[in-house]
Parts: C-alpha cells; structure tokens; sequence
C-alpha cells in the first residue's frame, strides 16, 4: 500500500464517523501522489502525513447559558488548533446546529493549505459551535458569546490564535466575543478579526470573501481567453459571502440571476437587487420571501434548485456538499464555463470529477475564498502596527493577493503536468510550503 493510502486508510479508522473530514482528507492526499512520491523516503522517516492529518490540538467544552424565559442551555463549543508550522493559527468560528467535531476538523484541515496560498504568514484552524444564532434575541446572542468567550479565551491570543466569523458569525458575533475577550484577558489585541471598525476592524474584511471569488474568477477566466463582462451567473447562498460575490460580479459586468438560503431560492431575470439584499438579510435579518416586496418580477422557490437556472458561471457560497453530481449534470447540460467554490468544500467529489472531466473550469474553495483569511491577515497586521489602512489599499492588496494565488496554483499543476487542473494545483501549492516548515521544524 503506498504512504499516502496507508495514512488515508488509518485516519478513517482513527477518526471514525467524521463523513466531511475523510472526504477533505482523501481529496487533498490523493491529489498529491506525485508530490508525495518524490519525498517519500524523508515523509515516512519523519511521519510528515500522519502529522499533517492529526490536529496539533482540538478543544471541546460547554457553552451553557440563559434564554429570554430564565432557562438555561447548554451548547458544544470546539476549537480545532490544527497546523502553526507557518504561523498562528488562523480560521472562522461556525455557529449553525449541524456543527459537530468532523465538520470543524475538515473546515480545520482545509484552512491550513488554503492560508498558505495567500502567501502570508497564517497557520490552520477551526471553531464554532452548534448553537443557531437564527431566531435568537441580540440578548440571547450575547449571553452565548460571552460564555462561548469565557472558555475559548484560554487558548487563544494575537500570536496564537486568531479566530474569525463564519456560518452564522458575522460583525454581531465577533463584537460580543471580543468585548468578552478584552474583559477577562485584560488585553486590547487583534485576537479576532472581522471586528467593528471602531475597534480594530479592517476595511474590506466585509466584502474580502466574495469580492476575492471575483478576482480571482476574472483572473482565471482571462488566463482561459474568457471575459466575465456580460456572463450570466449563479450563485447559491445569500450570507456574506453571496451578498458581496454579487455585488463584485455586478460590478465586473456579470448579471447574477439567482441566489438562495436553506429555505428555498430566488430567480431575477434582471439580475439580484444587492442592495435589497442587504437590507433583507444584514439589517433586517429577514428570509429571502421577503425579495418579492423588493422585486415584484422575481420568482421565489422553495427548497434546493439555483443550480438548473443556465448561467456561465456557477458560484455555489452557501455551504459543504450542495453541488451534487446530478446538479452538475445540469449544468453541464445548460453549458456552465466554470464553477468556483464560494463556500468551503460545496462541491461533492464526483461531481468535481464530472465537472473537470467534462471541461468545465473548476477552481475549489481553498483558492477562490481564501481572499477572506487574507484580508483577516491584513487586519492583523493593521492591529499590530496599530494604523488603519483605506478601502483603496486594502481592496489593492486582496487583488493581488487573489491574482498571485491563481499564478501560483496554475504553476503547480503545471509542474507536475496537470495544466488546468486547479484543484491539483490548489493542494500542491498549498502543501509544499507547510510541508517545507515541518520538515525544517523537526519532529514536533
Ligand atoms: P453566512 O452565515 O453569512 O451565510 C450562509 C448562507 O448559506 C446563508 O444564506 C444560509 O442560509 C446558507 N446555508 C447555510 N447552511 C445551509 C444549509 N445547510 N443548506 C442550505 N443553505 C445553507 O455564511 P458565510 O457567507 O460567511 O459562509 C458561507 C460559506 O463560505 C461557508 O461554507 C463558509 O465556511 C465559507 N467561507 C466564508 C468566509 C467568510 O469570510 N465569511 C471565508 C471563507 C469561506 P440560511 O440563512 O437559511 O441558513
């Protein structure tokens, strides 16, 4: 058996009932073979693999609280410490109630080769809880963060760990776990990032995830002789990362004719209304029914089906394994270009597989969002030199951040004679300079 299936074989028996940690295992792992292959004497002797599948350290504790009727509940919290070997570790908190150890562990594996294709100094993790903040009062909110807060403080700080939002985290959140922070470490520090621009908070972190899908979806349309201007798109989600993946897309000259939530999805012919958007979902908080007080010629649907609408280009930004194999037959049949993943792993492996064999340009997560960590590393650095960038530069930086991520990840398949192969070249890039760190670190 070679080394990289023996590793795969013994983490699935280790880590037993975890579906979306063996799935992010076996994909990365297998896509890198021959990089394996050329080193694996040196791997083997320091057992570099099975160090890089089991996490440095992962943390579970109660998050008990008070609801608005006097009565206490109890939730999960995790923190998932998985790869420092270039940097602190760096990665989003998730609070939705499917949350559970396996889904942090892939969220926290992905996170480590996604944060070393920004090319900045940024290590892997993951947290969150199954707590649903949907529904919750602001009071109710708080009460959970604080006491999420109160156990997460001992594991984390500026040049340790430093969490961010995610599923159901957004600005709300992270402000009432930094205050919580502040008050029992007795620190003012960029712990977290994401934060409120009145305490520390970057401009652009808003908008990095989707407008980074953007650039880079641009860069790697224009590297294929494709202009986005005047491509119909589709995009699944309507959270952060939708919203602001349609706006750049708009901006860019792309008409977005959809976006979605758990519920059910909406089609606008004339492309979603950003700006009635974000007024459903970030200042009213309300469901996507709400679209058609905005947009009466709108179609609202319930339940899944964003992705039989023929679009260009499909932006699934919602959540893991929402683009099966049978939606992306339907893509292909409604002769989609290309496909980037908004979100964190949404498309399912065989249907990454179609869609490659097929033709279809495929960029995955760990490279099409990672403009988000990049732009949290770019507060971090803003928090320790104390100073505030403008929109302008940090905007200017997530651009050439995403755009030398596309170079670096097309030269790696390149390398190893997988021209186009973007999901290759994504594990490839992201893994060598890790691998690099822990074989020069020794053993630990
Ligand atoms: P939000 O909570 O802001 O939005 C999530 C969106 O996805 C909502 O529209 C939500 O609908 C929908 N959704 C969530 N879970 C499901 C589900 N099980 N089935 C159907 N729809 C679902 O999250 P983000 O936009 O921040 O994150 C979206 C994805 O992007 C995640 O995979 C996240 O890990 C990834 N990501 C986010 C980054 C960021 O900076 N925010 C950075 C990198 C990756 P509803 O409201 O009904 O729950």
């Amino acid at each position: 058996m070679s080394y990289v299936d023996e590793v795969i074989e013994r983490t699935v028996r280790e880590n037993p009932c975890e579906p979306e940690f063996h799935q992010a295992i076996k994909e990365v792992l297998c896509s890198l073979r021959p990089v394996i292959a050329e080193h694996e004497d040196a791997y083997r002797r320091d057992a570099l693999l099975e160090r890089l599948v089991n996490p440095e350290r992962q943390i579970k504790f109660r998050v008990p609280w008070i609801d608005d009727n006097g009565n206490a509940r109890v939730n999960t919290g995790y923190r998932v410490q998985f790869n420092s070997a270039i940097g602190p570790y760096k990665g989003g908190l998730r609070l939705h109630p499917s949350v559970n150890l396996g889904i942090i562990k892939f969220l926290g594996f992905e996170q480590i080769f996604k944060n070393s294709l920004t090319g900045l100094p940024i290590g892997g993790g993951k947290g969150g809880s199954d707590f649903d903040p949907k529904g919750k009062s602001d009071r109710e909110v708080m009460a959970f963060c604080e006491s999420f807060m109160t156990e997460l403080c001992k594991y984390i700080g500026a040049n340790t760990d430093v969490p961010a939002g995610d599923i159901g985290t957004g600005a709300r959140e992270i402000g009432y776990l930094f205050g919580q922070y502040k008050r029992l470490r007795g620190l003012f520090e960029g712990v977290l990032t994401g934060k409120g621009l009145s305490f520390g908070g970057s401009l652009t972190r808003t908008e990095a995830t989707g407008y980074g899908l953007l650039y880079i979806t641009e860069e790697m349309l224009r590297h294929n002789g494709l202009d986005i201007a005047g491509k119909t798109v589709t995009i699944s989600g309507s959270g952060n990362v939708a919203i602001y993946a349609a706006e750049k897309a708009q901006q860019l000259g792309a008409k977005v004719l959809t976006v979605s939530d758990s519920n059910g999805w909406v089609y606008d012919p004339d492309g979603i209304d950003v700006a009635a958007l974000k007024e459903i979902k970030e200042v009213k908080r309300q469901r996507l029914t709400a679209y058609g007080d905005y947009r009466p010629a709108a179609e609202y649907h319930a339940g899944k089906g964003v992705w039989t609408v023929k679009s260009d280009i499909a932006l699934p930004c919602a959540t893991q394994n929402e683009l099966d194999l049978s939606d992306a037959k339907e893509l292909v049949k409604n002769g989609v270009l290309a496909v980037c993943e908004g979100a964190n792993m949404p498309t399912t492996p065989d249907a990454t597989e179609f869609l490659k064999e097929q033709g279809v340009k495929f960029l995955p997560a760990k490279a099409a969002n990672a403009g988000g960590v990049a732009t949290s590393a770019l507060e971090m650095s803003q928090d320790s030199e104390r100073r505030y960038w403008t929109f302008e530069k940090v905007d200017k930086e997530l651009k050439k951040i995403m755009v030398n991520l596309f170079d670096n990840i097309n030269d790696a398949a390149k390398r190893y004679d997988m021209e186009g192969d973007y999901v290759a070249g994504a594990n490839i890039a992201g893994f060598e300079k890790v691998a690099d760190a822990m074989m020069a670190q020794g053993v630990v």
